[in-house]
């Protein structure tokens, strides 16, 4: 049996205001006058974060839109046009959500890698180092700032970089960045890691790593999500942990269902990750069934709407792309359902799970 060796962050600062330590954390990175590039998720664009931001010589902020998640075509013309404009560069911090960051992750690597980013969607595909790249969650709960992936949206195929190249240098952990995300959407992210812990609790993959990790990542997310309170500091403190905690604890293991069947919505309908775990853990009771009642009690108590119907409509031919999709996520079915997991999960028995959405 192989164990694996996982590459994890080189680099990590957690609390409250640790983002002014972003100038001193990245002097010895810098490469002469090769700039620093600030990828900035669009929300903050004229809002006050970016002026905190250590500029020095050449650097230079971009604004992502993340209106759509990450697409292979984004990543691509965003090194090339880098490359071109300053040569070399010191380094890529991904400052905003999962999407940012797993953008400023993909840029970091293909500033590095010849060709397009969709040569190496897969597993251990990427062969050089990229260049220097840290991660600023704004958002809690992907896990992206922790993990081995950087999930985009290619040609053929939705499927990351996954790699011992795709990890941080750095994160800078500060819940300060986290407090205005709007109810909904920082209780859809959350939810991810949620839906993460469960996946990796209840899975065939699981071990004392992915275990230890998982159970307190839950926890966490139980103290936030239930019990009805006023949102504090303490709420944004434990999340940003329990992403941490969900990320650590996939990491050693794999997610499952939830995460296999929405990798199909987004594919074909543009569905975001956050949103689309929720559509359908609502309708996972079969396979996770405690995960899937606490999950409608947070659901409840915190006032949240999942969209419902949202396969409504859709042709057949649509139904056996999503259906190609899923079933190509072999390892998380695997780890779901165990070796034979082609036997219980049929493509009829999909097609009437997303026919229920
Ligand atoms: P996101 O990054 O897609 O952002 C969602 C929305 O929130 C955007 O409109 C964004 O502008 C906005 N936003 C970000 N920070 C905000 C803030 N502080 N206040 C208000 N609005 C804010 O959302 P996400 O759920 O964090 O990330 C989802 C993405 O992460 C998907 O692309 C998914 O594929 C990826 N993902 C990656 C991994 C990984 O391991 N690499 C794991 C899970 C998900
Ligand atoms: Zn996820």
């Amino acid at each position: 049996m192989l164990f694996r060796n996982l590459k994890l962050v080189s680099y990590v600062v957690f609390g409250r205001g640790s983002f002014n330590q972003l100038d001193k954390i990245l002097e010895p990175q810098r490469k002469g006058e090769a700039p620093m590039i600030f990828l900035v998720d669009h929300f903050f664009k004229g809002k006050a974060l970016p002026n905190r931001i250590p500029m020095r010589g050449k650097d230079k902020i971009i604004y992502a839109d993340v209106t759509f998640e990450p697409k292979t075509t984004q990543v691509d013309a965003l090194a090339k046009s880098l490359k071109e404009e300053f040569g070399t560069i010191s380094g890529v911090i991904g400052i905003g959500g999962g999407s940012t960051m797993d953008l400023a992750k993909a840029v970091a690597l293909m500033i590095n890698n010849p060709g397009s980013s969709a040569d190496y969607q897969g597993w251990d595909l990427v062969q050089q180092a990229g260049v220097y790249k840290a991660g600023i969650p704004t958002l809690s709960g992907t896990g992206a700032e922790v993990s081995r992936t950087t999930v985009l949206t290619g040609p053929v195929r939705k499927l990351g970089m996954n790699s011992d190249f795709t990890p941080f240098d750095q994160i800078i952990l500060d819940p300060e960045l986290i407090k205005d995300a709007p109810a909904n959407q920082r209780f859809y992210t959350g939810m991810d890691c949620y839906i993460h812990c469960v996946e990796s609790l209840e899975g065939t993959f699981l071990n004392e790593f992915s275990k230890s990790y998982g159970e307190k990542a839950m926890q966490l997310c139980q103290e936030v999500f239930l019990g009805n309170k006023e949102w504090t500091d303490l709420h944004d403190d434990k999340l940003m942990m329990a992403s941490y905690a969900g990320g650590m604890s996939i990491a050693y293991s794999q997610v499952g269902v939830a995460h296999a069947v929405s990798y199909g919505l987004s594919y074909l309908l543009g569905t975001k990750h956050g949103v689309g775990n929720c559509i359908v853990m609502n309708h996972l009771e079969e396979y996770y069934p405690a995960g899937v009642e606490e999950f409608k009690r947070m659901v409840a108590e915190n006032n949240i709407d999942i969209p419902v119907g949202i396969c409504k409509g859709l042709s057949e031919d649509d139904f056996e792309k999503m259906i190609n999709v899923s079933m190509g996520m072999k390892p998380l079915w695997e780890n779901a359902l165990g070796k034979d997991w082609e036997k219980i999960m049929t493509r009829e028995k999909l097609r009437a799970l997303y026919n229920k959405l």
